[in-house]
């Protein structure tokens, strides 16, 4: 009878086994990976637009990431961090990282000749520096987007799950919170009288020069092409974040893209 049971018990014994093994493995992960988010406190699930995110307790405002993280797995797991640190300029705003709901940036002010749009002064100050230089050139360009309240968001971002459906959405549009517009430092510039929003900008004479001249105004493309696996969105060649001029320089010279620079050198 023994006999019988032994190959039939024996990968029973196993297979259990082997659930627990994985069960208890997963269950500590966030533990054992903590150095990814620092140590956080037991998640709390919140439902966000639509959309079940798990983000840590409220007090968790700013955690720091001591690992160098380059991966696009090393920042996956599902935690949200909300935080303070929206008016220094080096803060990391990604899929992961997002601001407050009420917060409005300090200095916000009205882009001179470009109604409607706003920035902080001194990225506005920057931005007009460099469409002046482009002029210079015979390039004429133009503030397409600037800065975006959390309401304007919030609209924004259900009026492209309403045309493109929510997975697509998200692949070039920020949930609210979660968008740099909202830092007063983030601007998609188009040329004056062309097609915005294609990555065929990034080939016109507006968007290779925006490429290669932006960060000497202190502004950093923030979804460049083949990144997608890093930054987790898809290229944006009109979306620009002012960094400030000795940043984005050192950007340059460190050879990141502007979410390998932030994670490494940024605050959040
Ligand atoms: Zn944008």
């Amino acid at each position: 009878m023994k006999q019988k049971l032994l190959p039939i018990l024996a990968p029973l014994v196993i297979a259990v086994a082997l659930v627990f093994g994985a069960y208890f493995y997963f269950q500590n992960w966030p533990i054992a990976h903590a150095g990814v988010y620092g140590q956080l406190k037991p998640a709390v699930t919140t439902t966000l637009n639509e959309r079940k995110f798990t983000k840590p307790a409220a007090s968790v405002a700013a955690v720091r990431i001591e690992d160098n993280i380059l991966g696009a797995k090393a920042i996956m797991p599902l935690t949200v961090v909300t935080t303070d640190k929206g008016d220094n300029l080096l803060v990391l705003i990604d899929k992961k990282i997002r601001l407050p709901a009420d917060y409005v940036p300090a200095n916000l002010v009205d882009v001179a000749g470009f109604p409607g749009s706003q920035l902080r002064s001194e990225a506005a100050g920057k931005l007009l520096e460099m469409f002046a230089a482009a002029k210079n050139e015979g390039l004429n360009l133009t503030i397409v987007s600037a800065y975006r309240s959390y309401q304007t968001q919030v609209n924004t971002f259900n009026s492209w799950v309403a045309s493109a459906g929510l997975k697509s959405a998200e692949s070039f549009s920020a949930h609210p919170c979660f968008s740099q517009h909202q830092l007063g430092t983030a601007v998609d510039i188009g040329a004056v009288g062309k097609t915005t929003f294609s990555n065929g900008f990034g080939n016109t004479p507006e968007g290779i020069w925006l490429a290669a001249n932006a960060y000497k105004f202190g502004f950093c493309l923030s979804y460049p092409a083949g990144k997608e696996a890093i930054t987790g969105y898809s290229y944006e060649p009109w979306h620009f974040r002012y960094i400030g001029v000795n940043n984005a320089q050192a950007m340059i010279n460190s050879g990141s893209i502007l979410e390998e620079y932030l994670q490494k050198f940024g605050v959040w």
